[in-house]
């Protein structure tokens, strides 16, 4: 599976777009950021500190948070990355295979990983997080998912927040040739009706929003440090956090969140306290948080004793309720150049999944030519297939091991089979004629890169075959730290004063078709 996962995962990652979009934000200029002037190196930092909130991650939802948090508090966030800003590669959406492949085991912006599944993955590790490394495709959450999520709401605040994050970072595309081919090509094969351009979660086909503006420039979630207040915020970048800071045991005294303890990039370790009634606040990321509640031990007990980590609360759900949404889907060559484009479209089926497509245009390495690859995936909601996460090392900087089993639910296979089955029907519209070649005997067809869908759309065998051979990660993975089992509905940490998670690892379900809106919207 590992090799077929990789070349279908490698047609999704050879995919970068230069489409034009117009805005919705305010400007189009890639300006220097605003928040530069408070950005540091941690190893400017002093060795003790206090501050009112020590947020920890500066990604999707740690930046909104954060300069949320500033226009009151003294704030102070922690991302172990670098900036985003100056690097081409994640400026701009040509960038995105480039920075997708161009890993390192320590420093580079994109950290890749292998899921036990053996399916390749990667998280974001730089200021604005995975925001500053993704598909740009932006997205509200579903109204089901509001319930679902276990989360206190304030629907007055959840949409003030959307706008907020959407008047400074999203973008409305202008659709080119693919993208509007599967446009219509979903309306043709009933992904009905057609809503036209909307940030709201509406069945049927839409154009979504993005975060790429009209000259292909990435805004992501650093962007929106912008709001801060500068005289009450810190961010200190290269910050490794390796542990939170806890009084008390839960037997006898309440435990707290006083602290966290981080090191820099050349080795020296800094403390930053928490004053009065301030808290640690973990945005992590649903690799990051549990990891980072696991070193400080908080986690299963067993568990934390096999590993040597000191336990100071047996929280046994730490690491467990690990979810990823499964991507399935086909690539081909067609006979005319396309644009550069990654996701603008989606259509939400009643089937539970949801129908993307991008398109790339790939230089050969020897020889001055290209060639177009289009690709077509469905994303399942949810997923129910279960995974956890452990940790590899009390190293903060290896990667956890983390096991999505994909598809093991067979609901979530259910759901596959019914998305690649519309994928089929896609492909077989007279919208996508014009992308097939005539062949020997006057016959017609695709020239697929990788694997083609099963001749049988009808056959569950085939298709479910199909999907289990050819599953990728479309990088919404989510939980280890869910609602109700480790945090409560205000995010908390059960059993833990002064600590609280706000990041994608408290999902149990993923939002809408896309995550990145909602964690912002949160963040906020
Ligand atoms: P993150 O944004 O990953 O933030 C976690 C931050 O914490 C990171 O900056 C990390 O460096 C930092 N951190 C972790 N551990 C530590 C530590 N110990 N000390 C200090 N800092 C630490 N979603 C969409 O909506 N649309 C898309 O088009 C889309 N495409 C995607 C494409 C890719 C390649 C990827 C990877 C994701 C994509 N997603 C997309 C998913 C979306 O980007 C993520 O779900 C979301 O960004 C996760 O947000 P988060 O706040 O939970 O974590």
């Amino acid at each position: 599976m590992a090799t077929l996962t990789f070349l279908s995962i490698l047609a999704f990652l050879i995919l970068s777009s230069s489409s034009s979009s117009s805005s919705i934000s305010q400007s189009e200029e890639q300006q220097t950021p605003s928040y530069l002037q408070f950005v540091l190196n941690a190893t400017q930092f002093p060795a003790k500190e206090s501050y009112d909130y020590i947020i920890v991650g500066g990604g999707t939802a740690g930046c909104p948070l954060a300069a949320t948090l500033s226009k009151c508090f003294n704030v102070l966030l922690l991302e172990r990355g670098g900036i985003p800003y100056g690097r081409p590669d994640l400026m701009n959406q040509e960038g995105f295979l480039t920075s997708l492949i161009d890993v390192d085991s320590l420093s580079s912006p994109t950290e890749a990983f292998i899921s036990e599944d053996g399916v390749p993955n990667a998280r974001g590790r730089v200021l604005g997080g995975s925001s500053a490394i993704n598909a740009g495709f932006y997205s509200r959450a579903d109204q089901e998912f509001y319930k679902k999520s276990g989360i206190k709401w304030n629907y007055r605040l959840v949409n003030q927040s959307y706008k907020w994050v959407e008047k400074e970072i999203v973008f409305k595309p202008q659709l080119k040739n693919w993208q509007s081919a599967i446009r219509d090509a979903l309306i043709e094969s009933g992904v009905r009706p057609y809503n036209g351009f909307s940030l709201n979660h509406i069945p049927g086909t839409k154009i979504g929003g993005s975060t790429f503006d009209g000259a292909g420039n990435r805004r992501s979630a650093a962007d929106l440090l912008s709001y801060s207040n500068g005289s009450n915020i810190k961010v200190a970048i290269h910050a490794y956090v390796e542990r939170i800071l806890l009084t008390g045991d839960s037997s006898s005294s309440p435990t707290a969140a006083i602290g966290v303890i981080y090191r820099d990039e050349i080795g020296g370790y800094h403390r930053a306290m928490v004053t009065g009634k301030g808290e640690v606040i973990l945005a992590a990321g649903a690799l990051g948080s549990p990891q980072l509640l696991l070193l400080s031990g908080i986690g299963p007990r067993p568990y934390l004793s096999s590993m040597g980590i000191p336990v100071t609360v047996h929280s046994p759900s730490v690491g467990q309720y690990l979810y990823d949404n499964p991507r399935n889907g086909i690539s081909f060559v067609p006979p005319f150049p396309l644009e550069h484009s990654l996701i603008q479209v989606v259509g939400i089926t009643d089937s539970g999944a949801y129908i993307e497509a991008a398109s790339n245009i790939i230089p050969f390495s020897t020889v001055p030519m290209y060639f177009t690859v289009a690709t077509l995936m469905e994303k399942i909601i949810g997923p129910n297939s279960v995974g956890s996460l452990r940790l590899a090392s009390t190293d903060v900087r290896t990667n956890p091991l983390v096991r999505f089993n994909y598809l093991s639910h067979p609901i979530d296979l259910a759901r596959c089979i019914n998305g690649t089955r519309k994928i089929g029907e896609v492909l077989k519209s007279s919208a996508m004629e014009g992308f097939k070649f005539d062949e020997v005997y006057g016959r017609r067809d695709f020239r697929y890169v990788g694997p083609s869908l099963p001749e049988n759309l009808t056959s569950d065998r085939e298709m479910g075959q199909f999907c289990r051979r050819t599953v990728g990660t479309i990088w919404h993975y989510h939980g280890g730290c869910v609602v109700k089992k480790v945090v409560d509905r205000n995010l908390k940490v059960i059993q833990v004063q002064s600590l609280r998670v706000v990041d994608g690892s408290v999902f149990s379900v993923s939002p809408g078709t896309n995550p990145q809106a909602t964690l912002m919207m949160m963040g906020r």
